[in-house]
């Protein structure tokens, strides 16, 4: 008897099987996944989502992205509600579409507003990778394009964030349409003596590179970012030869030209209002 009671006497406390089920709330935490650092996301956010241990910039939503470049409770949005149709009639985008409006809460891959950057006016678009990869489509194209004129009818500078892998196949050549139709927009407003400030973010590629992300009187890109028109196995079977490892970086293009500069995500509503300032004398 006192045999059997020495053996049953528990050394540690069991947690209830309820308890244990538990899981850790969905995005409670996030895994950098440069360095491995496993941080709350809450501190993340704070942090403008880059890793505090190493510096990796985090994918950002365009809200989230709005909210760090401009003055609190200034920012008024353009055309929210304009939405994609299926004009070639490709197979399940309008479920595609849907899908992604339920998983990001915005309707197309870019939003636009203007608001004001420390106390500076200004029209900005930023585009959500998010969002069908970021692809352009005709409303992608379209809500550019009217932002674009809208800075050109109130005079103000016009701010632009990429994240894109390109021409939205779903919409065919209506998609690659976009690439002239938003650089004559943006030529508009260079005849106008109108600012263009284009930041191009991870990552930036196809159609997107190749038109209005590059189009800026300065061009910038955050730290790191992917930044190319075709992938680099295409280029490399195409030209026979082994590319550089930080080829199509932002770091890389700094080196050869294409970049004005690399600005850290903590440093850009500051570089952004100096140079509204300057160009506002
Ligand atoms: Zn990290």
């Amino acid at each position: 008897m006192l045999k059997d009671f020495l053996k049953k006497k528990k050394r540690y406390a069991t947690i209830p099987s309820e308890r244990a089920k538990q899981e850790v709330p969905e995005g409670l935490m996030t895994k950098c996944p440069a360095c491995r650092t496993i941080m709350y996301t809450k501190e993340l956010k704070k942090n403008l989502y880059v890793c505090d241990t190493c510096g990796h910039h985090h994918r950002m939503a365009a809200y989230d992205r709005m909210n760090s470049i401009f003055d609190s409770g200034t920012f008024v949005e353009f055309n929210q509600n304009m939405t994609s149709l299926n004009p070639l009639g490709f197979d399940a985008y309008e479920e595609k579409l849907e899908a992604d409006r339920k998983k990001t809460g915005i309707n197309e891959a870019v939003v636009t507003g203007e608001g004001q950057i420390g106390g500076f006016g200004a029209v900005a678009a930023v585009m959500d990778a998010r969002f069908r990869m970021g692809s352009m489509g005709s409303v992608v194209g379209e809500k550019i394009t009217l932002a674009v004129e809208r800075a050109i009818d109130k005079k103000l500078p016009f701010i632009l964030f990429s994240a894109s892998g390109g021409a939205r196949m779903q919409e065919g050549v209506l998609s690659l349409m976009q690439m002239a139709k938003t650089s004559a927009a943006l030529q508009k407003l260079h005849r106008e003596g109108g600012l263009f400030i284009s930041i191009m973010t991870h990552p930036t590629t196809g159609g997107v590179s190749a038109s209005f992300a590059s189009l800026g009187d300065y061009n910038f890109a955050e730290p790191k970012a992917l930044i190319g028109f075709a992938g680099r196995r295409i280029i490399e079977q195409t030209i026979r030869q082994e590319l550089p490892d930080d080829f199509q970086t932002a770091e890389f293009l700094l080196k050869h030209g294409q970049l004005d500069r690399v600005v850290p995500r903590l440093e850009m509503k500051e570089t952004l209002r100096n140079i509204l300032d300057i160009h506002a004398s």
